[in-house]
């Protein structure tokens, strides 16, 4: 009987084969819900830093899946490594666990440079990370610490608690009475935290933050913050969280944006959210608690998930990891991004104001609100980029980039015209 069957390839069980970006896109009207508005074009196809899309049309990828593509495209390392676990063993119930799993969660907490006694819970998502992070900080606070602190232009994910943490008032208004109620401190002001704390400083669960700020903009937290915050939150014994799902693994250069001097100073964070590049593209999220003591405020029976942790998003961040370890990539996110921010600043342009960000996460601040047309033009030129607000383009290439693929970019932005207007 099986004699008789077409071999199952991809195409002949998928019906995702053929098709022109105006055809599929066509498609996505009708079959997509309109969260994200029309694609701005149906991609087939990935190799390192490119993407090709349904009409052939080849794109340098400066934004990665936003911050997820750590190795690139189709990395032969990440695929045989997902593919030999899927072909072994792809899922099991959290009753039961896999060396991949563990391993991962070691490896985790090895880059993480946790204290002993830290453990690991892996998600699916950001968001999830960012929930989980949560459920800690209700356990801690047992009712008596109500007062939740992030900070404004914050972006902590979606889910009706992280979209309690989040800023945006367009993202949370449509969805009020949300999961929490958060006061939201402004960004980088050291008096401002001081003052949150010096009254009903022990009624405080947590602060929650990114060391740099990415969906607002690439914004890193000014020199000292993470530092007072530490002191603050431990006078007070509040959890200290930081939201490092877009900065972590490796993408300013170390393995979290904290653990730089000019950044972390040194300090040891009580919860750490992980995601988007953890598995190089593989969706896989993690909450890191640090120390015995954090570590037990999820008990058993008091989480759960799934699909997080199963063996294959085990692999993949066993994978991802290893390569970052072995080609040397985060000594090479640093010194190429302080050469790429460096370049584009050089140019003197007279639309580019300011150059952000540290290793490969960029925020390339314009003189008028065009980032979105820049963007436009970008994506015609065949280069990805992500007008992250109004004003700001976001970088966050795959950290397998090479000095002549970004001399493309800085090609794009020197021939930008002069005028806004032009755009
Ligand atoms: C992207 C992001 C999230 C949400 O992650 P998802 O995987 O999209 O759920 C949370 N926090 C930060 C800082 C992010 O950049």
């Amino acid at each position: 009987m099986t004699g008789d069957l077409a071999p199952a390839t991809p195409a002949t069980v998928t019906s995702a084969a053929g098709g022109t970006v105006a055809s599929w896109t066509e498609r996505y009207t009708h079959a997509l819900m309109d969260t994200f508005g029309p694609p701005q074009r149906v991609l087939v196809r990935g190799d390192g830093v490119w993407v090709w899309d349904a009409d052939g049309r080849r794109y340098l990828d400066m934004l990665g899946g936003i911050a997820v593509n750590a190795l690139g495209h189709a990395h032969p390392t990440l695929t045989a490594a997902i593919s030999a676990q899927l072909g072994t063993l792809g899922h099991v119930s959290n009753f039961f666990a896999s060396p991949t799993q563990i391993a991962a969660a070691e490896k985790l907490l090895e880059v993480a440079q946790a204290p002993a006694g830290s453990r690991v819970f892996f998600t699916n998502s950001g968001t999830e990370a960012l929930e989980g992070a949560l459920k800690i900080t209700r356990r801690h606070s047992a009712g008596a610490r109500p007062r939740l602190l992030a900070l404004e232009h914050a972006f902590h994910g979606r889910s009706l608690g992280a979209l309690a943490l989040t800023a945006k008032a367009a993202y949370r208004e449509p969805f009020e009475p949300l999961a929490s109620d958060v006061e939201f401190l402004p960004f980088g002001d050291t008096d401002a935290l001081r003052a949150a704390f010096e009254t009903d400083g022990d009624k405080v669960a947590a602060l929650v933050l990114e060391p740099i700020q990415g969906e607002a903009g690439v914004h890193p937290l000014p020199a000292g913050y993470l530092a007072l915050a530490r002191e603050l939150t431990t006078r007070y014994g509040a959890l200290l969280v930081l939201d490092e799902v877009q900065t972590g693994m490796g993408r300013t250069g170390r393995w979290f944006a904290h653990q730089h001097e000019h950044l972390g100073g040194g300090i040891v964070p009580d919860v750490v959210t992980v995601a988007k590049g953890l598995g190089g593209g593989f969706p896989v999220g993690a909450v890191i608690a640090f120390g015995p003591q954090v570590a037990g405020l999820l008990g058993r029976g008091q989480h759960g998930t799934t699909f997080g942790g199963n063996p294959v998003a085990g692999a993949a961040v066993l994978a991802t990891i290893g390569v970052i370890e072995r080609d040397g990539l985060l000594a090479h996110v640093s010194e190429l991004g302080a050469r790429l921010r460096a370049r584009i600043a050089g140019l003197g342009h007279p639309l580019v104001r300011e150059v952000r960000g540290e290793g490969l996460l960029i925020g390339v601040e314009l003189a008028a609100p065009v980032a979105p047309a820049v963007a436009a033009r970008a994506l015609e030129a065949g280069i990805i980029v992500n007008a992250c607000t109004a004003s700001t383009l976001r970088l966050a290439p795959p950290y397998v980039l090479t000095d002549a693929d970004a001399e493309l970019v800085v090609d794009l932005l020197a021939h930008l015209p002069a005028d806004p207007k032009e755009l």
